[in-house]
């Protein structure tokens, strides 16, 4: 039987590797990082599964084909089912009515509703309930899949894979950037915040001019509050505006979030191409699938298909957007 050897242990190569595992293939996988952590983008995800929302500021295929991945994810991890609340002060309610007209899939939420979700967001009067969106824990997801994978004997290298290799899919995120040059950068930047005195149940919006935020609860007051969009390749440092911004936008969800403990700053760069939308290219004997930009854990189960199409049974989805073979 073919050996697929999978080189990368992000979100797309160990999604990859389930689906081929899944569709009955053998596969190894090839990571000088190791076991998932801080060395992948991946790690510093939000979570979020949350098509209807990113359909605000995305091309349709995000809409669509990430509504697979909850129904995907959800063998394979812990995914909580309790929708997305997005929020926006009083002053800046054009910017809610806005999201809704670009969005579908929630309903409006007046104080009564908002108080019975989330007790925690007394201040806000109206907000958009996005009831079928879900989140789950990026870093017990890619644990979980790590674990599944070893359970069903796929045998994980840290060395480098060889150069030549057959049957080879490259899931290598920006490292790959020497093969797939129209691959660029995009930094986000994320906090993890302890704040005992907020009870938050779902991933929350907040709409500003500015930087719109997100808080994902990672459970025991433990948040995760990201996330910055910079068209920039210097993953080195958060900037102090990021910072002040990420900080402040928390603070006006519940000023609460000003007691909070820091215990993480992270960064680190998105691998999106021009349309932001990801792409699967075959290149001699290698399959490359990335360009997951700010949706690798919505979008990794659709990449995944399509690789598993591809390679096990030729079919081309519509990700598949050069084929040399
Ligand atoms: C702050 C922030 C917030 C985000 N929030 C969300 C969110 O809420 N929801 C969401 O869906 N997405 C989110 N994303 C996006 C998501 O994290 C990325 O789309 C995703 O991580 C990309 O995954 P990847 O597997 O392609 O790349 P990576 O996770 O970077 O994995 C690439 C792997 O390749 C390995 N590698 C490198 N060189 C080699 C080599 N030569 N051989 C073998 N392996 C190699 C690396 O060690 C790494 O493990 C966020 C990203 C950031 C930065």
């Amino acid at each position: 039987m073919t050996l697929w050897s999978v080189i990368g242990a992000g979100v797309a190569g160990l999604a990859v590797a389930s689906e081929l595992v899944s569709r009955g293939a053998r596969v190894q996988v090839f990571d000088p990082g190791g076991p998932p952590g801080p060395h992948g983008c991946s790690w510093w995800a939000g979570g979020m599964l949350a098509p209807w929302c990113e359909y605000e500021n995305a091309e349709e295929p995000v809409l669509r084909l990430g509504q697979e991945a909850i129904e995907w994810w959800a063998p394979r991890t812990q995914v909580n089912r309790r929708g997305t609340l997005v929020v926006a002060n009083a002053r800046d309610l054009p910017d809610l009515r806005r999201f809704a007209r670009r969005t579908e899939g929630f309903s409006e939420v007046d104080r009564a509703k908002i108080l019975e979700l989330e007790p925690d967001l007394s201040k806000f009067g109206k907000a958009l309930y996005f009831e079928n969106e879900a989140h789950l824990d990026p870093r017990q997801a890619l644990r979980d899949l790590h674990r599944h994978l070893q359970g069903a004997g796929v045998e994980f290298h840290r060395k480098l894979a060889p150069a030549q290799l057959d049957n080879a899919i490259d899931c290598r995120g920006l490292h790959a950037r020497e093969y797939l040059h129209d691959l660029r950068g995009v930094k986000g930047e994320m906090l993890v915040l302890r704040c005992p005195d907020v009870t938050l149940s779902r991933p929350v919006r907040l709409l500003h001019p500015r930087m719109p935020l997100y808080i994902v609860p990672r459970g025991d007051g433990v948040y995760m509050l990201g996330a910055t969009m910079i068209e920039s390749e210097d993953s080195s440092r958060i900037t102090a505006r990021s910072m002040l911004e990420l900080l402040s936008a928390a603070y006006a969800v519940n000023p609460a979030f000003g007691e909070a403990e820091v215990l993480e700053i992270g960064v680190d760069l998105r691998p999106a191409f021009p349309d932001n939308l990801p792409r699967i290219r075959r290149l001699g004997q290698t399959i490359y699938a990335n360009g997951l930009y700010r949706h690798g854990y919505l979008l990794a189960p659709a990449l995944a298909r399509g690789v598993a199409d591809l390679a096990l049974d030729n079919t081309h989805s519509e990700m598949v957007d050069e084929d040399r073979a």
